[in-house]
């Protein structure tokens, strides 16, 4: 176990649902902290980008669409094992099959307007964070 940082964002579903607040306390109550945060209005260039890896998938284009519908917020969140800790208290993909207790089966609407994004793994957590946060930004 270590240190780590992860980067988030509380999707377009969380912010328009006012749910940012709510969110935010299971981070914390699950010992993340929150060392850099924004709220943004993504590009459709940044999303595509972002979501790169899912190119070829059928719902690509539908996800790029959701995810710039509205405000979203960018975190960086730091703690022991921050980035298992935080896909732990996230839950599955799809809210259905998310276990009790987690944001997506407390908040997420569907598969894909499911509240939050967590890294997958440190190097991807890492690239993440650039791509959206200056260092100066990130105050741990
Ligand atoms: P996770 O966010 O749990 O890491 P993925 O990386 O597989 O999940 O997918 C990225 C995002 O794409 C999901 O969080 C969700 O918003 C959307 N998504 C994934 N699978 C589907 C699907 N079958 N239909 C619609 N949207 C999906
Ligand atoms: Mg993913």
């Amino acid at each position: 176990m270590a240190i780590e940082r992860t980067f988030s964002i509380l999707k377009p579903d969380a912010t328009k649902r006012n749910l940012t607040g709510r969110i935010n306390t299971c981070l914390e109550e699950a010992g993340l902290r929150i060392i850099a945060q924004k709220r943004i209005q993504m590009s459709t260039a940044q999303a595509e980008q972002f979501y790169g890896v899912h190119r070829e998938r059928g719902f690509f284009h539908e996800l790029v669409t959701f995810m710039t519908s509205g405000p979203v917020v960018v975190q960086v969140l730091e703690g022991e094992d921050a980035i298992a800790a935080y896909r732990n208290i996230m839950g599955a993909t799809n809210p259905a099959q998310a276990a009790a207790g987690t944001i997506r089966a407390q908040f997420a609407e569907s598969i894909e307007a499911n509240s939050v994004h967590g890294s997958d793994s440190a190097e991807n957590a890492a690239t993440e964070i650039a791509y959206f946060f200056a260092g100066t930004e990130i105050v741990g």
